[in-house]
């Protein structure tokens, strides 16, 4: 019997402010309708999250693709990951400058390459050798990022360890889905953190990090600052509660508080299993998010606090 098709994305955990809130809940929203386009006809789990991914690339909104954070030196750098949960097959790229959907070519790691990473010059060589089109880096950068880095660098002094309040934007995206045959896939899409260093990779591209997909356990999309993420590996902590027979809303709630508790950190997943069964949750202020299943469709800025 085939299964009734599942999708969550999410546009980032943070303090989404309220002159923000409406251009989230369309981004997720669109992100969602293209997702399950694909799940509707019967596609992939793999698909939908990759067509969910390239909505919200394309969506100045949010920091993933053009319109991204810049790193230190002005640059758009790009990471993301896809993940098949009945394969256990990934595909993933780190410090890409010339992509515009970075998600197209993980998906091309994913299928047509023996290997899981490519990183910076060999990632966009890779893309471009199997047909995706390089751009330039400036048409990437936004100008809303050019003076919101050129703010940050000028206050920088007074910032300390701001730069990773909950309150600092946190707006990278994320998709996971279940398909009519009942497999499960997740992707996650970043431009990372403001003012990075050149080179540096964050955890939504790290396997088990910021994305996890596997049919026996969960699919996973995190969102927050990636440091302490990448240190409890929670993409892959949840898939394994899940596992263990926890159901994915109370583990979703539970890897927040691990996050919180563990090293102070803060941000947002978006987990579903096999069944259909998910959770949303973050311990920021809020989060972006939208949900499709065949009886509903819903997206919310939800609230901590
Ligand atoms: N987790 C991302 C990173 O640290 C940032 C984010 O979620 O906004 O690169």
């Amino acid at each position: 019997m085939p299964t009734n098709p599942v999708l969550v994305v999410h546009g980032g955990a943070w303090a989404i402010p309220d002159d923000m809130v409406e251009a989230h809940l369309n981004g997720v929203r669109n992100a969602a309708a293209a997702g399950w386009r694909v799940l509707e006809r019967g596609g992939s789990a793999l698909d939908a999250v990759e067509e969910a991914v390239v909505v919200l690339e394309d969506d100045e909104t949010f920091d993933a693709g053009r319109g991204s954070f810049l790193n230190r030196d002005g640059k758009v750098q790009l990471d993301a990951f896809i993940m098949d949960g009945s394969t256990l097959r990934g595909g993933g790229v780190g410090c890409v400058e010339r992509l515009r959907h970075p998600v197209r070519a993980a998906r091309k790691i994913l299928s047509d390459s023996p290997h899981v990473y490519f990183v910076a010059e060999g990632a966009e060589r890779f893309a471009a050798e199997h047909g995706i089109a390089l751009c330039r880096n400036e048409d990437l950068v936004i100008p809303r990022e050019v003076e919101r880095l050129r703010e940050y660098q000028a206050q920088a002094s007074n910032h300390g360890n701001d730069l990773f309040a909950p309150t600092i934007s946190h707006d990278t995206v994320g998709a996971v889905a279940l398909d009519r045959d009942g497999n499960i896939a997740a992707s996650t899409s970043t431009g990372g953190t403001l003012n990075k260093a050149p080179g540096r990779l964050g955890d939504s591209s790290l396997i088990g990090c910021g994305c996890y997909a596997d049919n026996l356990s969960a699919a996973a999309s995190t969102t927050g600052w990636g440091e302490p993420i990448m240190k409890l590996v929670l993409a892959k902590w949840a898939a394994d509660r899940v596992e263990s027979g926890s159901l994915p809303e109370w583990v979703a709630k539970e890897a927040m508080n691990y996050l919180k508790q563990r090293l102070n950190g803060h941000g947002g997943i978006i987990l579903l299993d096999a069944q259909g069964r998910f959770g949303i949750a973050h311990n920021t202020p809020r989060m972006a998010w939208a949900l499709q299943t065949v009886q509903k469709q819903e997206a919310g800025i939800t609230r901590n606090g």
